[in-house]
């Protein structure tokens, strides 16, 4: 009873490796990842992956590198932003000897550009540390899958990530998280997905799901 394409039946999806990227296709899917031994997140369907192992864990440094910086568009355009901006202040400072209101102007609009910069930078990595940290000592909740849908808002290569939304309990009380993945094989997940979550538990807003998705 084989469909094809994105309506392919769930135990017939393959799954990709959260951590090395590593994509596992169907019938070889197992708890941990052959290539970098990273727990692999459970294929679509009604099977809850390996229970979190308690904390603190270790996360690979190609993965935590990636939260933070190489796939974290507002940190790399936060860089970017700060950088011209600096180059522009340092203009501005070399044209005051030239001339003194143009060198300012070009030292003012330098700072604030910079400026934006950096917060975006420092804000966005700021999330991504919280993100890490969650994923390294939270606490463990069960959750459950709430609903999956593309997220237009980024366009990478002419892709959208999928957007999970979760719910999970601590204390009886239901609190809610979201998180994203590229892998397509989370099209084919379906609300009410049983899955793990971590959280801090200062502060269980922050919330990740164990394993991440890719
Ligand atoms: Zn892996």
């Amino acid at each position: 009873m084989m469909q094809h394409g994105m309506f392919a039946a769930p135990g017939a999806a393959g799954v990709t490796c959260p951590w090395c990227k590593h994509h596992w296709p169907a019938g070889m899917v197992a708890v941990e990842c052959g290539n970098c031994g990273g727990a692999l997140p459970a294929p679509p369907g009604p099977t809850r992956a390996a229970a979190p192992p308690p904390g603190p864990r270790r996360l690979p440094e190609r993965y935590t590198r990636e939260l933070l910086f190489s796939k974290n568009v507002g940190a790399i355009v936060g860089t970017i932003f700060a950088s011209l901006g600096a180059v522009f202040a340092a203009i501005g400072l070399g044209l005051c000897f030239v001339l003194l209101p143009l060198g300012l102007s070009f030292f003012a609009f330098g700072a604030l550009f910079g400026g934006i910069g950096w917060g975006l930078r420092s804000g966005s990595r700021k999330s991504a540390l919280r993100q890490i940290d969650a994923l390294t000592r939270g606490l463990v909740a069960e959750g459950q899958l709430v609903g999956v849908r593309p997220d237009h808002s980024e366009i990478i290569n002419g892709r959208s990530p999928y957007r999970i939304e979760y719910v999970f309990y601590v204390n009886g009380q239901a609190l809610g998280g979201s998180t994203k993945g590229w892998d397509i094989v989370n099209a084919l997940r379906q609300p009410g997905e049983p899955l793990w979550v971590v959280f801090l538990p200062e502060d269980p807003g922050v919330s990740s799901i164990w394993p991440p998705i890719a």
